[in-house]
């Protein structure tokens, strides 16, 4: 990397003949810095009284003063540039000047003389005769020519437009690469392999410039010219390449607008030239300036081509041109000064090496070519890219016992082979991979899983072990079949039976109170209503007030009494009644006794027809264990209507039960009533024979029972009369009771009737109170019914 400033020439013009010299001085130092020194003469216009003299003194890196040479000035500016950009490194020749000043002269050169040849065909020539002198590189040359008018670039090596005016030459524009590198579109690299051929391009370029160029519009003063020398070098064999580039720029003319004096379109063209000047002006003093971060080098399109040139990497050489006649001394002056700010710039140039890609491939192919060969040497094998399938399961089962190993000092030996290593971390990756996106579940996941898959294998283990020792018992099974057929028949049973079990315990109970009712010892209700017309019942009160004997007298009168009570075809109608339904009540015990050996008899086949089929199940096939049996199907169908029969008639049976007990409470009552009712006749009866015959009674035979017997009266008036009135009238007929009421010696017959008859008296007290008593019951009934004696 070279670090330099851009180095400043001046070159003053030879003066015309007709020019007044202004004074200068130069001071040419060899060793050091030539300065320059322009002393003003006072203007006439300030008087004479003023005789000060103005002196501007300018520092230069060489002054070529009015005698120079073309030569001289290509020997001592551009020749040492040239020898750079062979080099490798940029480079860049501009002049700045006013029109006339000679830039195009040093830059291109005068058209007159061969020796007036300027810096670019000399440069031209220079370098290729350096490149031939060359042998050790190969150098590839091209020119492009560059010209600027009005912020527009045109292409003037175009040969398609060789005679046509600057506005048809192609248009040249600024392209910019995110690298911010500056690329002309449009602008043709023109390869020039040799000096001739450079040399034509350069007068094509001239020539265009030239025609493009009117008397009327003087382009070449206000247009920016820039030919560029672009050379690619690189040594035989090797990858680098070496480019760079020489910018030769002839600038329009820096005189200023108001200098002009003209208007108009004029006018607009100077101020453009000013403007794009001023703009390289602002670069310069910006590059100048330390710690500026910002180049405007994009206000304008010569700024932005020639970038690199000001402050960047580029070895630059300017050449100030300098008309030192009177009139044109302030002009100089201020392209010294502009000079000097330019001398400030330092530039940073660099060599532009780059790698040719192509050459680089072909190098690396033929080196990895090299390499394959050496390894295969070594390892006696021919290495690919990619690695066997049998390479591919064997690194598998290699990471799968690394991963498995709980030895914290295993490893994964794979051998020094960057395949396999590479496949490694990848599979590694990737099961990486798999587990952060399971990072959801938990992280005992996949050992849970393997647990479980052990498990798994162990139960199907377990089973297949299962199967077996069931294959190996398989003559038991047969014997357990037998076993279980036969509890499976009994279980039938049971449920058969646990089915009718409810009706069973209600059958039960009822053919336990029928037997009750049937055995003579524990009913008394039936008992008695069986033998109530052929057996005299004691009622228990007259029992217990008579000592559990009643007199015969009594039993006589009450027999008397009882064949004639109302009540007593009541209770011949109920008892009727009670003996069918008792009658009835047996059959339909009877019936259902039979109907239940029917259904047990039934159950009994079933079961007997499951040890049939279950013994024939194991010296047959078992496919016909699983059939129905058609008779056992229709035995059930015959337990099923005989159970319906069965239900039907307990039903009945059930009803007959409710109205035979409610029969039997009738009777019960209405004997209590006959009883009652025949111990108040009985009763008054006696008193009543009592006040007629009282000698009687107070006669040492006759007894008076009756105080005794208000007592039993009294009891059945606790067992209510009125319980009678439980009779339904359709039970008790609206006759009968009637009857009952007209017949009722009670009601009718309250008042016995006075006795007539006499009574034989037996000498017992208590008898004979019973005969007189009956004596005279039997008198009044006979009264009564208008049989008596009156
Ligand atoms: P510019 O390009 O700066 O406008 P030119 O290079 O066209 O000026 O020069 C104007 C005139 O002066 C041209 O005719 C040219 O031949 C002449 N001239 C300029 N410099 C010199 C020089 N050093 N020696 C001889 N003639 C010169
Ligand atoms: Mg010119």
């Amino acid at each position: 990397m070279v670090k330099e400033t851009i180095r400043v020439y001046a070159r003053v013009k030879p003066l015309g003949r007709r020019q007044q010299a202004g004074i200068y001085s130069v001071d040419n130092d060899e060793k050091s810095l030539s300065s320059l020194e322009i002393i003003v003469p006072r203007d006439l216009a300030d008087g004479f009284v003023n005789n000060k003299q103005e002196s501007y003194k300018f520092k230069f890196q060489k002054i070529f003063d009015q005698e120079a040479k073309q030569d001289v000035v290509f020997d001592n500016i551009a020749k040492p540039v040239a020898e750079c950009v062979l080099a490798g490194y940029n480079g860049t020749i501009f002049a700045y000047g006013q029109t006339g000043s000679g830039k195009t002269f040093t830059i291109t050169g005068g058209a007159e003389r061969y020796s007036d040849r300027g810096i670019i065909p000399r440069t031209l020539s220079y370098i290729f005769d350096q490149l031939q002198k060359d042998g050790s590189k190969v150098y590839t040359t091209h020119v492009s020519y560059l010209e600027i008018y009005n912020e527009c670039g045109y292409d003037l090596l175009d040969p398609r437009h060789e005679a046509s005016r600057l506005k048809d030459l192609p248009k040249v524009t600024i392209m910019e690469d995110p690298d911010q590198n500056i690329h002309l579109k449009n602008l043709s690299l023109q390869q020039a392999t040799n000096e001739e051929e450079a040399l034509n391009l350069l007068f094509l370029g001239d020539t265009n410039r030239m025609i493009a160029e009117t008397p009327m519009n003087q382009a070449s003063s206000r247009s920016h010219c820039i030919f560029t020398i672009h050379i690619s070098s690189k040594e035989p064999g090797s990858a680098t390449i070496r480019r760079s580039k020489l910018h030769l720029v002839d600038l329009a003319g820096s005189e200023r607008v108001a200098k002009t004096g003209v208007g108009g379109h004029i006018l607009t063209e100077a101020k453009y030239i000013n403007l794009s000047l001023h703009h390289l002006e602002q670069v310069i003093i910006a590059l100048a300036e330390k710690n500026r971060s910002h180049i405007p080098y994009r206000n304008s399109m010569m700024t932005s081509v020639l970038r690199d040139s000001l402050g960047g990497n580029c070895m630059t050489t300017m050449i100030a041109t300098l008309s030192v006649d009177r009139r044109n001394i302030d002009e100089s002056i201020s392209t010294c000064r502009f000079a000097q700010r330019v001398a400030l710039i330092k530039n940073e140039a660099v060599l532009n090496e780059e790698i040719d890609p192509t050459l680089m491939i072909i190098k690396l192919k033929k080196e990895i070519q090299e390499l394959k060969d050496e390894l295969m040497l070594v390892t006696g094998k021919q290495r690919t890219s990619e690695l066997s399938q049998e390479e591919l399961l064997q690194l598998d089962e290699l990471i799968e016992t690394f991963i498995e190993d709980n030895d914290p000092d295993s490893t994964l030996d794979v051998g020094a082979d960057m395949r396999k290593i590479k496949y490694c971390f990848i599979h590694l990756k990737l099961m990486n991979d798999s587990k952060m996106t399971d990072k959801n579940l938990p992280l005992q996941h996949n050992s849970e899983e393997k647990d479980t898959n052990k498990e798994v294998g162990e139960e199907e283990l377990k089973k297949l072990k299962e199967l077996l020792q069931q294959r190996d018992n398989e003559i038991n099974v047969l014997v357990n079949m037998l076993k279980r057929e036969k509890k499976r028949a009994q279980e039938a049973l049971f449920q058969l039976n646990a089915a009718s079990a409810g009706s069973t315990v209600l059958e039960q109970s009822l053919c336990v109170n029928l037997e009750e009712s049937q055995s003579p010892a524990s009913s008394s209700s039936l008992k008695e209503a069986k033998d109530f017309s052929s057996s005299v019942h004691r009622p228990p009160f007259l029992s217990r007030q008579t000592g559990g004997k009643m007199s015969l007298g009594c039993q006589e009168a009450f027999e008397v009494f009882k064949q004639d009570h109302a009540d007593s075809i009541t209770i011949e109608d109920n008892k009727e009644l009670l003996k069918q339904r008792y009658a009835e009540a047996k059959c339909l015990g009877e019936k259902l006794n039979k109907v239940r050996n029917t259904i047990n008899h039934l159950k009994g086949e079933i079961t007997q027809r499951h040890i049939q089929r279950a013994v024939l199940a194991i010296s047959s096939p078992s496919e016909e264990l699983n059939t129905l049996d058609p008779v056992e199907e229709q035995l059930r169908t015959q337990i099923e209507e005989e159970k319906k029969s069965y239900k039907t008639m307990f039903n009945r049976l059930k009803g007959l039960k409710v109205e035979i007990e409610h029969l039997q409470l009738l009777m019960e009552k209405a004997k209590m009533k006959l009883q009652k009712d025949f111990e108040v006749w009985w009763s008054e009866e006696a008193q009543k024979l009592q006040q007629e015959k009282p000698e009687m009674v107070s006669s040492s035979n006759t007894v008076t029972v009756y105080p005794q017997l208000r007592k039993p009266s009294q009891h059945l008036s606790i067992n209510s009369f009125s319980e009678t009135t439980r009779v339904s009238p359709s039970e008790d007929p609206a006759g009968k009771n009637n009857s009952i009421i007209s017949s009722n010696p009670i009601s009718k017959t309250r008042t016995p009737a006075s006795s007539s008859t006499s009574i034989p008296l037996t000498g017992d007290s208590q008898a004979d109170a019973d005969i007189l008593a009956f004596m005279k019951a039997r008198q009044n009934i006979l009264q009564k019914k208008g049989l008596g004696n009156k």
